[in-house]
């Protein structure tokens, strides 16, 4: 069997210059070619995981199928890749101090001091190896969050260094993402802020291989050139990254001047088949020439940033291709949502999603939405605290049950619709407590949700503590909210749709983890449908 090769993603200049969507399509082009891939992310953070975080300062919290609450690149790798990522693809700093304070406690290391060189690096690179082991993958790409230069980065930029030093050339190779420029003022492209960071880098012990530029515009030969000099690396092996209208074309971007080719030449691995790229190329095209158009609302209380809500727009552009549709999504701020201006509000839309989220900022415009969609017979697609909301409105409107809400929001409620789980009561900790990660759930035929997976079992993803309390669902039943989708071990309702209503489902669950390119979410494509009419 041969060795695993070992690729490691820095950033330079900036943060934010899309060093996951770099990697993610690395990975895609090498994957093409027909190796075993898989992307790593180490953040240097000292939260174990980013799931106590608020959504407005990292985005979206991603969830595994291993139910890990992971950085949001994880869902970029596996939108691009279609491979499931796991709890070992993303490691923070506060996980690599646990296991090395855990370890201290035991005794593992009686008689030493424990210092961050070698005790931090050694685990930091016990980690990186883990992925790699068990011969699943030819090729372990590793994205190191962060920009170098960063105390916090330091530990990780070590042991890179040290990989390359025990792995030798042809087994790991390290690729700089910088910024370039463009000066209006003087016409130029600048490329100084790049010499400084690769100067960073080498400071630290490390050459980077591979240089990609990120860029608004295209850098002429004599750039590039000027690069290659003054920071050391071939010029095949400096790569511009320019703005495109989607993250989906960088793969095919990044191919076009062989950076999947620079990448195996320098590990020593065969570049004789081309990568299989027709499938994405056809998605791009669908995605390009749509013949619909379709305005979709997403309400939710972290709207200012879009971020927070990643998987959900990518699983939009998937469906929406695959239904050669544009989606145009109009961000709604829930807080700004009220019983007079509810109709000005949603009344251009042709579906609206309700967005997952936790606490009372915002509810009564979600539940007011809910309720419009209802009246009005307008597509409504309610993903966990959605779906909650619409089974509140229910509740209140249909059901006559006066001020019923979910505990979450208000514990004293006389009409607990919505729960706390039983085995959340004893719960304290708030991190990776809740009920996280894949949970089957047995679907009825007589269901929409049965038309679009066309399978009546099925496994979701989860991330709640609340759910729907079953006292209520004779109530409910009668009345036309209906649980279609229940969890055989549980008992857990974790789908309600709408009798007699052109699209209107609620789900427990979190299908937008779960969209990626080649396979867009089956809810997603079914409520793009309802859209469009
Ligand atoms: N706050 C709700 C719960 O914990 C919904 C969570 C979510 O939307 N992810 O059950």
């Amino acid at each position: 069997m041969a060795e695993v090769k070992y690729v490691f993603v820095t950033g330079g200049v900036t943060s934010s210059l899309g060093k996951g969507i770099i990697s993610a399509s690395l990975a895609k082009l090498l994957q093409a070619r027909g190796y075993s891939v898989t992307i790593q992310k180490l953040d240097p953070y000292i939260n174990v995981d980013p799931g106590t975080l608020n959504p407005y300062e990292h985005g979206e919290c991603y969830v595994t199928l291993d139910g890990a609450e992971t950085d949001l690149d994880l869902g970029h790798y596996e939108r691009f890749l279609n491979v499931p990522t796991s709890q070992a693809n993303n490691v923070t700093t506060g996980r690599i101090y646990q296991s090395v304070i855990n370890k201290e406690r035991k005794g593992d290391y009686l008689g030493k001091t424990v210092q961050v060189i070698p005790h931090i690096t050694d685990e930091i690179k016990r980690r990186i190896k883990l992925v790699g082991s068990g011969n699943k993958f030819d090729i372990v790409l590793t994205e190191i969050g962060g920009t170098v230069g960063d105390i916090e980065s330091l530990p990780y930029i070590e042991s890179v260094r040290q990989l390359k030093w025990e792995l030798g050339a042809q087994n790991c190779l390290v690729i700089h993402l910088t910024l370039v420029p463009y000066l209006s003022s003087t016409g130029e492209s600048k490329t100084k802020p790049t010499q400084h960071s690769v100067k960073e880098l080498l400071e630290t012990g490390i050459q980077p291989d591979i240089l990609v530029l990120r860029t608004d515009r295209h850098l002429n030969a004599d750039i590039k050139r000027k690069v290659a000099l003054f920071c050391n690396v071939e010029e095949t092996a400096v790569i511009e990254s320019v703005d495109v209208s989607t993250i989906y074309e960088v793969p095919v971007k990044m191919h076009e001047q062989g950076l999947d080719r620079t990448v195996l030449r320098k590990l020593n691995l065969s570049t004789e088949t081309e990568p299989k790229l027709a499938e994405w190329k056809e998605f791009l095209s669908k995605l390009k020439n749509p013949k619909h158009t379709v305005k979709i609302g997403i309400v939710g209380k972290y709207v200012e940033l879009p971020d927070a809500y990643k998987s959900i727009a990518e699983s939009f552009v998937h469906s929406g291709a695959m239904n050669e549709c544009e989606i145009e999504i109009e961000y709604i701020h829930s807080e700004d949502i009220n019983e007079n201006n509810l109709s000005d509000q949603l009344s251009g839309l042709n579906g609206v999603l309700v967005a997952p989220g936790f606490g009372a900022r915002g509810i009564e415009g979600k539940v007011l939405t809910a309720k419009y969609a209802r009246e009005n017979n307008l597509p409504y697609f309610g993903i966990c605290l959605g779906m909650q909301c619409a089974v509140v409105e229910f509740a209140r409107n249909v059901l006559g049950l006066e001020g019923a809400h979910s505990t979450e929001i208000d514990h004293k409620t006389r009409y607990p619709v919505i729960d706390l789980m039983e085995e959340q009561k004893s719960i304290i900790d708030k991190g990776g407590t809740m009920r996280l990660g894949g949970y089957k759930c047995n679907i009825s035929k007589e269901s929409k949700a049965f038309e679009a997976y066309c399978k009546t079992e099925i496994v979701e993803r989860h991330r709640h503590r609340y759910e729907f309390n079953d006292k209520y669902l004779e109530d409910f039943k009668s009345h036309g909210m209906i649980p279609v989708g229940i969890n055989p071990d549980s008992n857990l309702v974790e789908i309600i749709e709408l009798k007699g209503h052109r699209w209107f489902i609620g789900v427990q669950f979190h299908p937008e983890y779960s969209s990626t390119v080649v396979n867009p979410h089956p809810l997603f494509l079914s409520f793009v449908k309802a859209c469009i009419g």
